[in-house]
């Protein structure tokens, strides 16, 4: 199955292992980078590696069994989904003793790993996701039009609409008031046919609704055509295409791509400037992972800043799933804490799990300074 968006990560977290540990499973495929012998070999060493981890666990037979088979069933599958997929990256969720089985196919590589834990562990698809937005790439000209559905670095037609508005009058074609007319004429043609394509371009946001909307308008200015669109749709409109009607959807697409990546990029710029601002005059933020980790405990975390593949162990209290990063005992009830392999990763599933928000920041960025983590919060602390 393919890796398409946020309610497939819900059902990921949704999941309980129930006192079993389950399996969590990554490895990059991108054969761009990589030859398939290479990534065969290794996903044979990432397993093997894993078979030597479970074992090594110290989780009672019954569990160790179980995590065997979850690595039997990747090692088969993974093999079987390298020769039959091109994604640039596999995923597979295995709690083998309940019968719960999810791969997925990804279209960004990530780190290659296997993970051991309560719950599946769903950061990996957390980053790919904020890497994407729902994206509407509009190709307009003087007389024809074309829409595409871009996600996930995927791209699908969505429509396509001709009007009849006559070529330009040609130099010397014509003379004086009459070719005046003409031009009028074609003018309100023309203006009709951007009509047109505004009013289907809303009608399409209906049925396929998307975050942004990316313009390319060949002949005239943008704008120009722009006035035509609904306010709703020209709020989306985040950037502008220089693609045309009769270019292939794989020329569009890598535009859209690139186009995407440097309006991301500035997105996670503008978060973090907005996150120091707040931090510098006092205001409702936090920083650093203790500080954090506090605030998050207290249940006031809107949104998570965190700096891309930060990784840190730490420590949860069983009964409060309280995040920690060395509290041998919660300090809120004095039971003693276990230790997750990640607790950064348990962070962002605890903000997903409330209805909060998590950027992922590319390093290098002005996060780093502030221990690579912060976050906006709902309400001050003790106040
Ligand atoms: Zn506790």
């Amino acid at each position: 199955m393919k890796f398409i968006g946020r309610s497939q990560i819900e059902a990921l977290t949704r999941f309980k292992g129930q006192g079993d540990l389950v399996t969590s499973f990554y490895l990059d495929t991108d054969k761009g980078r990589k030859s398939r012998k290479e990534i065969q070999l290794a996903l044979k060493n990432l397993i093997n590696e894993a078979r030597e981890r479970a074992c090594g666990l110290a989780a009672g037979k019954e569990k160790e069994a179980a995590l065997l088979e979850d690595l039997d069933l990747i090692a088969a599958r993974g093999g079987q989904a390298l020769t039959a997929s091109g994604a640039a990256g596999l995923a597979a969720f295995s709690a083998s003793r309940r019968g719960f089985w999810q791969a997925l196919e990804l279209p960004h590589g990530p780190r290659n790993r296997v993970l051991f834990d309560a719950n599946f562990y769903v950061r990996p698809l957390v980053s790919i996701l904020d890497k994407y937005s729902h994206i509407c790439a509009l190709l307009v000209d003087h007389r024809e039009a074309v829409w595409y559905d871009v996600n996930m670095g995927e791209i699908k037609p969505l429509d396509r609409l001709r009007s009849d508005v006559p070529g330009k009058v040609r130099d010397g074609g014509f003379e004086g008031t009459s070719a005046k007319r003409i031009e009028r004429r074609i003018d309100a043609r023309l203006q009709e046919h951007h009509k047109k394509v505004a009013q289907r371009t809303f009608e399409i946001s209906r049925k396929t609704p998307f975050d942004w909307l990316l313009i390319g308008t060949e002949e005239v200015p943008s704008a120009e055509f722009e006035a035509h669109l609904h306010s709703y749709l020209r709020d989306k409109v985040k950037g502008h295409l220089r693609c045309r009607v009769a270019d292939t959807p794989a020329k569009v697409l890598a535009e859209v791509l690139e186009v995407e990546a440097g309006l991301k990029k500035a997105e996670e710029e503008e978060a973090v400037q907005k996150l120091v601002a707040e931090l510098e005059r006092g205001g409702l933020a936090a920083s650093g992972l203790r500080d954090t980790l506090r605030h998050l405990n207290q249940f006031e975390v809107q949104t998570l800043l965190v700096t891309h593949n930060l990784v840190q162990p730490g420590r949860v209290c069983p009964v409060h799933q309280f995040l920690y990063i060395d509290e041998p005992r919660c300090p809120v009830d004095d039971k003693k804490t276990s230790p997750v392999p990640d607790v950064i990763d348990e962070a962002i599933e605890t903000v997903l799990k409330r209805g909060g928000a998590v950027k992922q920041i590319d390093p290098p960025s002005r996060l780093d300074r502030y221990g690579g983590i912060g976050a906006f919060l709902k309400y001050k602390a003790g106040a």
